[in-house]
């Protein structure tokens, strides 16, 4: 097969475009090449979890790397057929167990029989899915096309210390009994509700930051904190989870030293608010998410309050493995994305 080529500066030329294409390699066979790692981000070349993510993919396919060191900005890799199993990958720093669990499952939903999946290293990151959002978001969006896996938060892991495990059972993917995604209209009856973790801080924070939720202008619901007791190292995270009758949408804001709760607090906030005001069924996050599992099905369609850049480089990405055409159309202050066999 015709090794496929990948310049990972464009774009947004950041990990992602290193996952998606580990992953489509693993799913059609294809051989990659790719250069220029992440050639955008402040430290360039293979960071721990973007090593994990090519030796997970190695080992599910029983294929073959080349330049997968730390560091790499160039990495080869030539997939073998996939196999179903039960696999454990350790990132061995705090690097995202959500985004390593995210490159290997297009593959393992396509495998021959179930599979199970454990991922030690960080639960709740900045700048990736934390495990709320798999669970809640993404993994109930995914299953709308008949790609069922359960999650399971073993030990939560917040950056930096890491030291978390996330476990998940993957099961094939009901190609014939299932519709395309479809997530277009949004929820008509939602309640907002707030979810705050701590681990190793004092609970001053948890309580000035439940004052602060309050005060927005969302309706929350309620709220809910949960304090970390067996943390390898201090963690904090404010989510505002919208729940309506058909979906969850988790949002997520960090904490960390020096970053005042109103901060923290107003990030999350301004994203829900922006989510709510579209008339979106699907976040920003979310969207960059779901364009695999549309392109391996050749169909979907979802609504979405960004076009992020995240999201357009996928779309180039994915384009280069699989024959498909994606659209996206304004409509008001939402969009609407659509694929279709190229
Ligand atoms: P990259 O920056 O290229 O490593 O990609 C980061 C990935 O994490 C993208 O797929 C984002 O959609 C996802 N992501 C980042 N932040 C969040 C968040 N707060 N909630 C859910 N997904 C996120």
């Amino acid at each position: 097969m015709e090794t496929v080529f990948i310049d990972g500066s464009r774009g947004e030329g950041g990990g992602q475009i290193l996952r998606t294409s580990l992953a489509l390699a693993c799913v059609t066979g294809k051989p990659l090449h790719i250069e220029n790692i992440r050639a955008a981000r402040r430290n360039p070349g293979l960071a721990k979890q973007h090593l994990s993510c090519a030796r997970a993919a190695r080992q599910i396919s029983g294929g073959r790397c080349k330049g997968d060191t730390l560091g790499s900005k160039v990495l080869d890799f030539e997939p073998g057929p996939v196999r179903s199993g039960d696999y454990h990958f350790d990132i061995g720093s705090a690097g995202s167990a959500s985004l390593v669990i995210q490159t290997v499952l297009p593959a393992l939903f396509l495998a021959d029989k179930p599979s199970r999946v454990t991922v030690a290293g960080g639960t709740h990151n900045p700048m990736a899915p934390p495990y709320d959002f798999l669970s809640e978001t993404f993994l109930p969006a995914v299953s709308t096309a008949g790609f069922s896996a359960r999650g399971g938060l073993v030990k939560h892991g917040f950056y930096p210390a890491g030291g978390g495990r996330l476990t998940f059972d993957v099961h094939q993917w009901e190609r014939n009994s299932s519709a395309p995604i479809d997530i277009c209209e949004p929820d008509k009856q939602i309640q907002i509700h707030a979810r705050i973790y701590t681990a190793r801080l004092p609970v001053q924070i948890a309580r000035r930051q439940e004052n602060l939720l309050l005060k927005s202008d969302l309706d929350i619901e309620d709220l809910e904190h949960i304090e970390v007791a067996d943390s390898d190292g201090p963690g904090n995270c404010v989510m505002i989870r919208i729940c309506g009758e058909n979906r969850t949408t988790v949002f997520t804001a960090f904490g960390e030293r020096g970053k005042p709760s109103k901060k923290v607090v107003g990030e999350v906030g301004d994203s829900a608010g922006h989510f709510l005001d579209s008339g979106a069924a699907v976040d920003r996050y979310l969207a960059d998410q779901l364009l695999i599992y549309m392109a391996i099905a050749d169909a979907g369609e979802y609504t979405t309050n960004e076009l992020s850049k995240h999201l357009a480089t996928n779309i180039e990405v994915i384009k280069e493995f699989l024959p498909v055409e994606f659209t996206a159309h304004e409509y008001g202050k939402h969009y609407k994305v659509s694929c279709r066999p190229g």
